[in-house]
């Protein structure tokens, strides 16, 4: 049906019964815009900016150094990292925030070849990664003398073999959309006696990622697209918690040392998740983060699952009602079991298409040659916004 009064009347009904609803008021956000780059910078939330004018004034304008202590910012990776941890399907203790992905990257990538053994001489790496973690990789196998081996995660376990240190893997792919099987390729890596890493920038916040219950090794993903702690917010980094006494980090800091205020020329790690730690942590993004994290309380990762998987089946089906044949293709999949939360749309003249679709209020991102993307952020996103964006797509394809 292309009926554009069945689907308005569709994503109505889809609205009322949406039981996230009333989470949009959570966030601050405009009406006349349909904000579908939530998996690029998410959206800010309520009480972000009361939290950080506080940190500011009170903890360093009036407490100054006692805050170090007294305003918990000594301790505030760990306290961060436990409040991410339920969201990525981690018991507390094994998750640390701070630094950017691609330094959780090296951090993780490095200590999981350390922890595989000498006689292991390869790092495989996902082909179709985001570049950063791909560039790490390449300069982690120079680092540690082995070669790397680039498979696409869906040949991955065939790739595997007793020469494989660690295996680096995207979850959700940043241009497609399409989800990997972590499970599989858990399994597959651990068969084959190594380690997997996976990074979870595009499925942590969007869907239930279960890292205790696929015995996952190590994890890192970053904060700013749907967990919304702001541009630049710190990433985390999972280390399972049987394998933190063996997690050697090639970046030890003095805040992973033992005793960090005894000053000592000799470097002593310290255990647990805090092991992951290097320098000072960014105090003014990481209180902004765990401010931003407040708005999951209550919020079962399940059902953010299925409403993001209602919205884009919804999108998909307004865009094949309203675009005309041929002037887009998914390249998401269809299947919900290899489906992110984002969708992708080839489509000739992207760049310009996405220009005029941001100036008539609808802001998806380009990914380069010819990809439109759209994310859909299922705290803020309402089904009247994923119909809205599928008419003006129709109308800016179609004009002149
Ligand atoms: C967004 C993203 C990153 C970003 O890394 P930064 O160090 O935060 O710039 C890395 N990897 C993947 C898969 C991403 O989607």
């Amino acid at each position: 049906m292309s009926d554009p009064a069945y689907l308005a009347a569709k994503a109505r009904k889809l609205d009322e019964s949406d039981g996230l609803r009333a989470k949009r008021a959570e966030f601050v956000l405009d009406d006349d815009t349909v904000y579908l780059d939530g998996n690029s910078l998410g959206a800010l939330p309520a009480t972000v900016p009361g939290r950080v004018a506080d940190v500011v004034a009170r903890e360093w304008g009036r407490l100054r150094i006692r805050s170090w202590t007294e305003s918990g910012w000594w301790t505030a990776p760990e306290r961060v990292g436990d409040r991410i941890a339920p969201l990525v399907g981690a018991a507390p203790g094994q998750v640390v925030a701070g630094d950017s992905t691609s330094v959780n990257v090296f951090k993780a990538l490095v200590g999981a070849v350390r922890m595989a053994g000498a006689e292991r001489d390869e790092i495989v790496v996902d082909a179709t990664t985001f570049p950063t973690d791909g560039y790490i990789a390449e300069s982690a196998a120079r680092m540690t003398g082995r070669r790397l081996v680039a498979a696409d995660p869906r040949d991955l376990p065939a790739a595997l073999g007793p020469r494989t240190a660690a295996a680096l893997v995207n979850h959700v792919d940043y241009r497609s959309g399409r989800l990997h099987d972590l499970p599989g390729v858990t399994a597959a890596a651990h068969a084959a006696g190594a380690l997997v890493v996976w990074d979870l920038c595009h499925s942590a916040g969007a869907l239930p990622v279960g890292l205790d219950e696929h015995d996952v090794d190590l994890a890192v993903g970053c904060t700013y697209k749907y967990l919304n702690g702001g541009p630049g917010s710190p990433a985390y980094l999972y280390v399972r918690r049987d394998l933190q006494p063996r997690f050697d980090s090639p970046l030890p800091g003095w805040n992973s040392h033992h005793d960090p205020f005894g000053m000592s020329p000799r470097y002593e790690a310290t255990d647990g998740a805090r092991r992951g730690r290097v320098g000072t942590p960014d105090i003014l993004s990481m209180l902004a983060l765990e401010a931003a994290l407040e708005v999951w309380d209550g919020v079962s990762i399940e059902a953010v699952r299925d409403k993001s998987l209602a919205l884009t089946d919804f999108f998909l089906e307004c865009v094949a009602a309203y675009v005309p044949a041929g002037r887009v293709e998914p390249i998401t999949p269809a299947a919900h079991a290899e489906r992110g939360s984002q969708v992708a749309l080839r489509c000739a003249g992207a760049g310009e298409v996405m220009a005029s679709l941001i100036a008539r209020g609808v802001v998806g991102d380009f990914r380069h040659p010819d990809v439109l993307r759209f994310g859909f952020t299922p705290l803020y996103v309402s089904f009247a916004d994923a119909h809205r964006a599928a008419r003006v797509l129709a109308e800016v394809v179609s004009a002149p």
